[in-house]
């Protein structure tokens, strides 16, 4: 099992999800750059950490933290091997082997593989393969299932080729979240779970099983009363049909609140009871309408949790809940709830 703890656990922490994970007994972790590795490494973290997209200007940093990089073109394989050529290295330096089955994004090209195994072949004295993988476009997509599955079979073909090139044993990987639960016949030796163990995926009846994990809270820092026709912050768009009464929360678009859920586009929950956004989201506060509830300064506001949650969120501004727990700015407290 390897466990994604990118973008500092997909925005819930910078090292605590990793140093969790370790206990529990995770085999690998995956970050998408050096200094995430880095950071979690100087947390005390000694699980292997995969780096998905390594800095080449960062390679001695990667080395010197024994952080694991995927080599994903022949580029890149020359200029890493020279870092641990340079080096010293005791034992030859495990590497990960991305290839490209339809994502387009990075990975060896199929065309490319004979050159690449001979090139790899060439440096075995400086590095070893620990892993070959590829990555699915649209596990989370039946209409696109078909194009998984070819994806699959070439996953299979080109990684069974590349492996039977070296007389020792490589694993192999396929799937993130959506692709355990919907294409678990393509799981090899790992697999790479990312947003399902932050609770969230795309299937409903697997969403069912899933508790949620985070919850964004704030409290009201102030009250008042407004009369109808008045208006209600930043450019007058939120305007009061009704004499209202509207609660202020210390909660911007600089926090992660994003401003295309003002004007009622989303409601937190205050004492149970849905409060709608009145105008536009400010920088570091946010109002919502709260004159149906029974409310003071100082009560709890649930931004998004387990009943208005960040994936209802995010399908509300045309979003994913990935990008909108991500940028959750580190000026937000996290705190850690340990069961
Ligand atoms: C982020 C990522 C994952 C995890 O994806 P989820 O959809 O969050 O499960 C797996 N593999 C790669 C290569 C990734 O970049």
């Amino acid at each position: 099992m390897m466990v994604m703890v990118k973008a500092f656990s997909y925005g819930l922490g910078t090292y605590e999800v990793a140093q969790v994970l370790e206990k529990e007994g995770v085999d690998y972790l995956g970050v998408a750059n050096i200094l995430e590795g880095v950071e979690i490494r100087k947390a005390g973290v000694q699980t292997p950490i995969m780096v998905m997209n390594p800095e080449t200007a960062s390679f001695n940093l990667m080395i010197k933290h024994q952080l694991t990089p995927v080599i994903f073109s022949i580029h890149n394989l020359h200029l890493f091997a020279k870092k641990v050529e340079k080096s010293k290295q005791l034992k030859p330096y495990p590497i990960h082997i991305k290839i490209d089955t339809g994502m387009h994004r990075l990975g060896i090209q199929p065309e490319e593989m004979d050159v690449f195994i001979t090139e790899l072949k060439k440096l075995s004295h400086l590095i070893k393969i620990e892993s070959v993988f590829s990555h699915l476009a649209a596990s989370d997509e039946p209409s696109h299932d078909s194009f998984t599955k070819s994806q699959a079979a070439d996953f299979e073909k080109y990684s069974s080729y590349f492996i039977s090139h070296f007389d020792y044993e490589i694993d192999r990987h396929l799937l993130n979240t959506n692709g355990i639960l919907r294409f678990n016949e393509y799981s090899y030796n790992m697999v790479r779970l990312g947003i399902g163990l932050y609770g969230i995926c795309a299937d409903e009846k697997s969403q069912k099983k899933l508790k949620n994990v985070s919850t964004l809270k704030t409290k009201i820092s102030h009250l008042i009363h407004v009369k109808k026709g008045d208006t209600i912050g930043y450019n007058r768009n939120g305007i009061a049909d009704t004499n209202k009464i509207i609660a202020t929360i210390p909660l911007g678009y600089a926090d992660g609140f994003n401003r295309l859920l003002s004007n009622g586009k989303w409601e937190v929950l205050i004492n149970n009871q849905k409060a709608p956004v009145i105008g536009n989201i400010s920088m570091d506060m946010a109002m919502v309408d709260v004159t149906h509830i029974n409310c003071c300064v100082g009560d709890e506001v649930t931004v998004f949790g387990a009943i208005n949650t960040v994936s209802e969120m995010a399908q509300r501004i045309q979003t994913i809940p990935y990008e909108l727990l991500t940028i959750i700015s580190p000026r937000v407290k996290r705190v850690f709830i340990r069961n």
